[in-house]
């Protein structure tokens, strides 16, 4: 029913006439990208390209203002607590190292405590191994359970732990698609004093958030995977924690003063990005906002839920493919549109191997989540995507290839 809204809009996004007949599934990894973005950014250069901040002439001023702008727009898309604890970064994973470097460094001390999960991406596990490494600290992790979903009981006793200093978990998971209740798990970390940074990368360009109503502590997402450019992230973190923070990075834009001994440093949010921005990549990261705004976070959410339903069913009937992550249902949905997958006998790599050759993509290995895969007890999978172009006719083409995917390997076993 959601998909109503959505139903034109595949015709926005070139990619699908440079190459006709081609099946994207690989939106977890990064988006296709719609005309509309792609002109912001194109306009941005050739109508008003100017470095930022630097005031002296209006051309420059008005970049200023469109890049800000865009600070704004997040603000309200994300409803974050305040547009100026909205950092610009590269992308999520500079964020989750932004703040295990400045936050970390600082409040981390020997024998102290962060506690991830087995299911999160690299991103949001080996900063917090280098930090720690830095400061005698060490990581714990909450444990899966078989079905793919956090082990909560396992996490309320971790939150036990004596010297437990910051919570830093995923809200949606890239390789399983589970979506874990943000909510509780935030409640859960403050009602311990814990402060608690979420991984959005695969939630942001998903569903609605109110960043503000789930209170944690930091929230991280990258614009690639939903419409925007690469080359942009954010940190949206609560005010009063980014003004106790020391700078990650230095250099121009963040300073106050400085001398050649020594420098203080600009407020929120300047004082986190230091040196030229990806100026106009945020611009593009604005347009992309207000496309995804247009189409609606709810009718996104709805379309992909429908997809991945549709999706889960067509798979299941395929003799020879295992599918991975919890069982899902229209009453109770927590999958996002992401499907693992292995053909019984083949390895993933080559599964993806031969949906290349029928023009599908889909994303083969551990997906950046190798405990994760250890926990499953595989090496790897198989993982079709899915985001706003996609359609039926993009499950049906996947389903039909593996079922003659899984007859060959059935075969050969
Ligand atoms: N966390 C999760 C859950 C992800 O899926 C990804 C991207 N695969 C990241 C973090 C890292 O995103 P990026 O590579 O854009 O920094």
């Amino acid at each position: 029913a959601g998909a109503a809204g959505l139903a034109g809009c595949r015709a926005d996004f070139p990619v699908f006439r440079h190459h006709p007949g081609l099946v994207f599934l690989d939106s977890a990894a990064s988006t296709q990208k719609p005309q509309q973005i792609i002109d912001a950014i194109a306009e941005f250069y050739a109508g008003g390209y100017a470095n930022i901040h630097r005031g002296a002439y209006r051309l420059s001023a008005q970049a200023t203002d469109q890049f800000e702008a865009v600070r704004e727009r997040a603000a309200q898309f994300f409803k974050a607590p305040a547009a100026e604890s909205i950092i610009f970064t590269r992308n999520a994973t500079e964020a989750v190292n932004l703040v295990a470097y400045s936050w970390g460094l600082r409040n981390l001390n020997a024998g102290d405590v962060v506690l991830v999960s087995e299911m999160e991406h690299h991103a949001n596990l080996v900063p917090w191994h280098l930090v720690t490494g830095l400061r005698g600290a060490r990581v714990e992790a909450v444990r899966m359970t078989p079905e793919g979903r956090l082990d909560l009981e396992d996490y309320a006793q971790k939150l036990q732990l004596p010297n437990l200093k910051l919570v830093a978990l995923q809200h949606i998971s890239n390789a399983l698609g589970t979506i874990h209740p943000a909510k509780q798990l935030v409640d859960m970390a403050h009602r311990h004093g814990k402060p608690i940074l979420l991984d959005g990368a695969q939630a942001a360009p998903h569903m609605p958030l109110n960043l503000s109503e789930l209170g944690a502590d930091f929230y991280v997402l990258s614009a690639h995977k939903m419409l925007g450019p690469s080359g942009v992230g954010l940190l949206i973190a609560q005010p009063q924690h980014l003004r106790d923070m020391p700078p990650f990075l230095g250099g121009g834009d963040m300073i106050r003063e400085v001398y050649t001994d020594r420098s203080t440093y600009a407020d929120l949010p300047n004082r986190f990005e230091a040196g030229t921005p990806a100026i106009a990549e945020v611009v593009g990261f604005g347009a992309a906002l207000a496309y995804l705004e247009a189409l609606g976070m709810e009718n996104i959410h709805a379309h992909e839920s429908e997809l991945f339903q549709y999706a889960q069913g067509q798979l299941n009937l395929i003799e020879g493919v295992d599918l991975y992550g919890p069982e899902s249902s229209s009453e109770h949905s927590e999958r996002a549109g992401v499907l693992s997958f292995n053909v019984r006998g083949a390895h993933a790599h080559d599964v993806a191997g031969f949906l290349d050759e029928a023009n599908i993509c889909v994303r083969a290995g551990h997906h950046c989540a190798q405990p994760l895969m250890r926990a499953l007890d595989v090496v790897s999978t198989a993982r079709a995507s899915f985001y706003v172009y996609n359609t039926r006719e993009d499950v049906d083409a996947l389903a039909r290839e593996l079922r003659d995917i899984a007859t060959f390997f059935g075969e050969n076993l």
